[in-house]
């Protein structure tokens, strides 16, 4: 059942690249395995499925420490400053930062672990009131700040786009997020490597990568529905 569903996306994905001429390696599916349990993990591993996504330290730390085969986790849940030191060494790609106090904390960590962090910063291109992420306006302002720290890499931009019924009403995100991310990429930024854009859920991972995600992050659309009540 995990496979048909990883596959089915991973078509999907493959599709979009095609409409887009675009190459399918270009993008990596995460899957987001929030909620769900370490046998489903394990499961999708057995296939080949290497990246996963957790949206909370305590979960992500508690299946690292419980699967026996590596698995390159990625942060992209919102992440508080006292507990970078938990995963600074734990995860393949930190996807959610969204202020320069949360990247002097990485690189604060990072160092003391000696070890260099990747990481995206968050953006909420889309202006809710509800979520996590920088301005547009804003992005540029810390990105040259955060270049100076050691032991972080800056690799690119993520976006939690809203939650629309039509997935082509979020077109309009991923193509401001993706014209951000050239702008900030033509800049040259030392110690800044604009290659991942991260952008696209179960609902719109097709558009996004139409509109040229390398990253996309499915969680229902692998896993099937999560239940938070257990
Ligand atoms: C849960 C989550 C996802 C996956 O959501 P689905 O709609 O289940 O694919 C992607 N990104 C973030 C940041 C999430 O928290």
């Amino acid at each position: 059942m995990l496979k048909e569903n990883y596959d089915a996306v991973a078509k999907k994905v493959k599709d979009a690249c095609e409409r887009a001429g675009r190459s399918a390696d270009e993008v990596t599916i995460i899957a987001v395995s929030k909620t769900k349990p370490l046998s489903d993990i394990v499961e999708l591993q057995q296939y080949g499925v290497m990246d996963f996504g957790e949206n909370k330290v305590q979960e992500l730390c508690a299946k690292y420490e419980e699967i026996e085969k590596p698995v390159r986790w990625h942060l992209i849940g919102h992440l508080q400053t006292n507990k970078v030191k938990y995963i600074v060494d734990k995860v393949e790609l930190i996807h959610s930062v969204d202020s320069l106090k949360l990247a002097k904390q990485i690189s604060k960590e990072a160092l003391k672990k000696k070890v260099t962090v990747p990481i995206l910063i968050q953006v909420n291109v889309a202006q809710e009131e509800t979520k996590f992420g920088l301005e547009t306006e804003e992005v540029m302002a810390l990105i040259s700040e955060a270049a100076k720290l050691p032991n972080i890499k800056i690799k690119g931009l993520m976006t939690i786009a809203p939650f629309v019924d039509d997935p082509e009403d979020n077109r309009q995100y991923f193509r401001m997020l993706k014209q951000l991310f050239v702008d900030i990429g033509a800049k040259n930024f030392d110690n800044v490597d604009m290659t991942i854009l991260s952008m696209g859920m179960t609902n719109d991972y097709e558009v996004a990568v139409e509109e040229g995600a390398t990253m996309v992050r499915v969680g229902t659309g692998i896993f099937g529905a999560r239940n938070y009540n257990i």
